[in-house]
């Protein structure tokens, strides 16, 4: 989508933002490499556009969800390693093949099914293996891993180029389930034949060196998101959403506003009504609490969200009118801080955010369209 004057709202990504937070966990890191997650569209932010800046950052691993993702991203990095979290869909290993791209082997039978591929090409075949430290929700379980010790001949034609697993409490950095996982990764990994390692997310990169390995994860880091739980988020923000002023309306004690009438005015207020909602990922859940900015004053969000609007009380803020822009997401009310008003992560609330916005890409040589 165009960015237009007359959008209702504005989604700004800061890709400078982003090749600076990508920099600052390559720095953290040291001598271990920094991957970059780009699932789902980049976590919302586009798969079009931010491989790429994170390519001129210097990333060259790249880790999408699905097979259809990292056919699409094949286009746009056209050098870089790309692997496939989900696995090996049945059916598909010529399409792994032919688009270079390699995926995270999740079962015992992903493993013969690649090594049985890699006969049939005639040639070994590039992989990673996932083991499951703990999460039960992706990768080899031990008693898998255990077979494999046990028959090595399984692997042959699995050209491997990766063991990795998954934290599954890595933001709650005095969680004893961090160092269960890490002793039974290390555990499982020295079952296997030697092959660079992985196990950090953005949180696990928090972690410190013991959790870096040879390849760390990150992916909402990069985005600006808070990784540690409790601790100030050294990460850049990345997002800033503009959602347009279309009406604004005077009401009196008595009057209530929105779907099932949840807010009664008590006094005169200034009701400004916005043009986001929550199918442009302004949740529901966000109703009646979350408090936005116009021109950097609170202004509180009242009665429940709509589809296609929410309504905000502007009545100490009188140069709120019509046409004006209240800012949903940004500096003054970072994404994390609004989501947890919604009882959810940021990660939900920017992968949720819509297509409705018009789109500006800061810090990409296209001009800023808001000032
Ligand atoms: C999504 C994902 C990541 C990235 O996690 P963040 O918390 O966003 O850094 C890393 N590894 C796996 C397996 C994932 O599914």
């Amino acid at each position: 989508m165009m960015p237009s004057r007359h959008a209702g709202a504005f989604l700004e990504i800061d890709l400078k933002a982003i090749r600076e937070n990508y920099r600052t966990l390559a720095a953290r890191l040291g001598r271990s490499g920094c991957a970059a997650v780009v699932k789902a569209d980049a976590y919302g932010l586009g798969a079009a556009t931010v491989p790429l800046a994170l390519a001129a950052e210097g990333a060259t691993t790249f880790f999408v969800a699905h097979l259809d993702e990292a056919i699409a991203l094949r286009w746009a990095v056209p050098m870089a390693e790309i692997f496939v979290l989900n696995g090996l869909t049945c059916g598909a290993e010529a399409e792994f093949v032919a688009n270079r791209v390699r995926p995270v082997l999740n079962s015992l039978g992903q493993v013969d099914a690649w090594a049985a591929a890699a006969r049939r090409a005639g040639k070994a075949l590039p992989a990673a293996i996932q083991l499951d430290s703990g999460m039960s929700r992706l990768g080899l379980p031990e008693a898998e891993v255990a077979v494999l010790a046990e028959e090595p001949g399984r692997l042959g034609g699995v050209a491997l180029r990766l063991v990795m697993s998954h934290l599954a409490c890595a933001e709650r950095q005095d969680d004893p389930m961090n160092r269960e996982q890490l002793a039974r990764f290390e555990a499982g990994r020295r079952r296997l034949p030697a092959a660079p390692a992985s196990l950090a997310n953005s949180s696990g990169v928090f972690l410190g060196p013991d959790f870096h390995f040879d390849l760390a994860r990150p992916g909402a880091a990069i985005y600006g998101l808070a990784s540690v739980a409790g601790a100030a988020n050294p990460m850049r923000p990345v997002v800033r959403l503009l959602a347009r002023i279309v009406q604004v309306r005077e009401i009196g004690p008595g009057a209530r506003v929105g779907y099932g009438g949840t807010f009664t005015a008590s006094r005169p207020r200034r009701i400004a009504t916005v043009a986001v909602g929550y199918a442009d990922g302004y949740l529901r859940a966000l109703s009646p609490s979350a408090t936005a900015h116009f021109d950097g004053r609170p202004v509180p969000l009242v009665g429940t969200v709509s589809m296609d609007t929410a309504t905000f009380d502007v009545t100490g803020v009188p140069d709120a009118v019509e046409g004006g822009l209240i800012e949903l997401i940004g500096p003054h009310h970072p994404i994390d801080r609004l989501a947890a008003e919604a009882g959810t992560i940021g990660y939900e609330m920017l992968t949720s955010l819509g297509n409705r916005y018009a789109r500006a890409y800061a810090g990409a040589g296209t001009e800023r369209l808001i000032a």
